[in-house]
């Protein structure tokens, strides 16, 4: 699987780091997780044309994971460009709501065609389909906040942790994965409740054995500080990186 990372910021807008959102590209299926706002023209900037996108994953429902979701459901309407193509939101309780409030907005500017999107709500559940399964674990942000826990159809896995403050749901999502994008939203001075930290991130990746930690989530503030040192704090030994917008991690 391919993922690419369409944002490692926050809310709060940065020159270089947008919103929340990554693009997972599996044999045959690619997914959205998190559409945050302007996360469809990043896809496209990073080689990935809307069009090829099957499902819209959410772990939360906060703006900046869900901006492009009405965006998104309007650009569909455009059969020249998509054809009667069929997309499947998945998220947890509340992605029904979310969308028939969006409907009730924007009315028919944003409604499919029969049989065009299908919505699934969610709780701690696996799922598997042709070529990708995904398990999902309830983390602590919002009430309904959910992790990922993605594998291919060659056993490659790839954790996803949403926003979530330090649990254990999160070490078991990502328990030896091959990758792991974790938000560290800031660092252990100015902790935000709700938040993970480098540190705590780290410290996920160590008890997890994760192969290779990724941290994205990055409010502006991060940039004064090195984050790879105190993903190293926690005494986590493998590979570490901090997120970039457009950064590609294959597996
Ligand atoms: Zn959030
Ligand atoms: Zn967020």
């Amino acid at each position: 699987m391919q993922i690419i990372v369409l944002g490692s910021g926050t809310s709060i807008p940065h020159p270089e780091r947008a919103s929340p959102g990554l693009v997972i590209q599996f044999d045959s299926t690619s997914i959205l997780v998190d559409p945050s706002s302007g996360s469809l023209h990043r896809a496209e900037r990073y080689g990935i044309p809307i069009k090829e996108i099957d499902y819209l994953l959410f772990t939360h429902f906060h703006p900046d994971h869900t901006g492009d979701l009405g965006p998104f459901l309007f650009a569909l309407r455009n059969t020249e460009y998509f054809g009667s193509k069929t997309v499947t939101l998945i998220g947890p309780a509340g992605l029904r709501a979310l969308h028939s409030q969006l409907l009730d907005l924007y009315g028919d500017w944003i409604r499919l065609e029969e049989g065009r999107l299908a919505i699934r709500e969610i709780g701690e559940e696996r799922l598997e389909f042709s070529d990708w399964a995904v398990t999902a674990l309830s983390v602590p942000h919002t009430e309904n906040s959910i992790g990922f826990r993605f594998s291919d159809a060659r056993d490659n896995v790839f954790a996803y942790s949403g926003d979530s403050d330090y649990c254990q749901k999160l070490i078991e999502l990502s328990r030896d994965a091959d990758a792991a994008l974790i938000e560290a939203a800031q660092p252990s001075a100015l902790k935000l409740p709700g938040h993970l930290t480098p540190k705590l991130a780290g410290e996920i990746a160590r008890q997890a054995d994760v192969k290779q930690l990724i941290i994205t989530h990055l409010y502006p503030v991060c940039d004064g500080y090195d984050l790879v040192a105190e993903i190293r704090s926690s005494g986590y030994q493998g590979r570490a990186a901090v997120a970039h917008d457009g950064m590609k991690i294959t597996l």
